[in-house]
């Protein structure tokens, strides 16, 4: 059985409209490429024709197609990863199905994969979201970078080449909720980046939000790091030292000047001041709470409901 060697791996979301732009610029791509090649898309439980368009293209290349049909909408990460538990390349891309980034660059990646690198990452060229997603994803990336250790220039670009022992790596993994990338990079030892093109996004709607890029950086910090907890107990310390001080002059006050009159908004200012830091601790133990509720129940990460491949599941 000869395995391809590079695998390409498309998570798929009500992409109707995008999907023969990508099939169009997609197959020739990988066909100009010197080494064997397999493609998976997987349908995360579309709710347009995106299914059915991917069954269309199984039967034109069923040679270098395989499709995983979930049998819901589990996330594009958790798509990623029955992507990884089929792929058979030596190289493994992942790519979006949108057309943001040009399928024609994957070369660019597997040529520094060719160059002995296991990770390669990718750089937007130019950047055609809006200014606010810019300067938000921008911000938070630093953020984010200095708390994990983890070096992403570009971490929406999910355009991304894996090695296979990475991608073994990784699918010995039994996290509910991960960052494939980030995961991805944890395990590398010699990762770089790429700067590729990028676009608009073909057609159809970004499935993301700030809200859930918000989301994103706080589950990166909160999935890949405990830093947030300790840097909380480190303001813990802080903020008791200075309420010990507090305490400690006026008491003195007391005893030497005598009962105080006023000072009561001050201690409200004090008081709700404490209350959001507690708050904040609050949130911040949740965050970590929700993330071992979701690891303990151990319910499947996504739900097969079909695969479309040739019976002898090779080329
Ligand atoms: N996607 C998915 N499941 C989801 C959301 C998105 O498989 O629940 C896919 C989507 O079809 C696309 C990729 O993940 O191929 C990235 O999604 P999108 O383009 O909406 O994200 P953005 O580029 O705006 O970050
Ligand atoms: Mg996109």
């Amino acid at each position: 059985m000869s395995l391809p060697q590079v695998t390409v791996v498309i998570p798929v979301y009500n992409e109707e409209a995008s999907l023969g732009a990508l099939f169009a610029r997609l197959y020739p791509a990988l066909d100009a490429l010197s080494g064997s090649y397999e493609v998976i898309f997987i349908n995360d439980g579309s709710r347009d024709k995106s299914a059915a368009i991917l069954a269309e293209q199984y039967h034109v290349r069923p040679d270098v197609t395989r499709v995983i049909l979930f049998n819901g909408n589990f996330g594009q990460h958790r798509a990623i990863l029955a992507g990884f538990a089929h792929a058979r390349g030596e190289h493994i891309v992942t790519l979006d199905a949108d057309l943001q980034n040009p399928p024609e660059d994957i070369h660019l990646l597997l040529e520094q994969m060719e160059n002995g690198y296991d990770y390669v990452g990718s750089i937007r060229r130019s950047r055609h979201d809006s200014w606010w997603r810019h300067l938000a994803s921008r911000s938070m990336n630093r953020v984010r970078e200095r708390i994990t250790h983890i070096h992403m220039t570009d971490q929406g670009c999910m355009m991304r080449a894996y090695s296979r022992r990475i991608v073994d790596t990784i699918n010995q993994c039994n996290e509910m909720h991960t960052f494939i990338p980030a995961l991805a990079y944890s395990f590398a030892q010699n990762p770089t980046e790429v700067v590729i093109g990028h676009e608009e996004r073909h057609a159809g709607e970004s499935k993301y939000s700030l809200y859930t890029l918000i989301r994103l950086n706080f589950d990166l910090m909160t999935g890949f790091s405990v830093v947030p907890l300790q840097l909380f107990s480190m303001l813990g310390i802080l903020v008791s030292l200075g309420s010990g001080l507090l305490v400690a002059y006026l008491l003195a006050r007391r005893l030497i000047i005598g009962p105080e009159e006023g000072g009561l908004f001050t201690l409200f200012a004090i008081t709700f001041f404490l209350l959001g830091i507690a708050l904040f601790g609050v949130g911040i133990l949740g965050e970590y709470i929700g993330r071992i509720y979701h690891e303990v129940r151990e319910r499947p990460r996504y739900l097969i409901a079909g695969i479309l491949e040739a019976e002898d599941g090779q080329q």
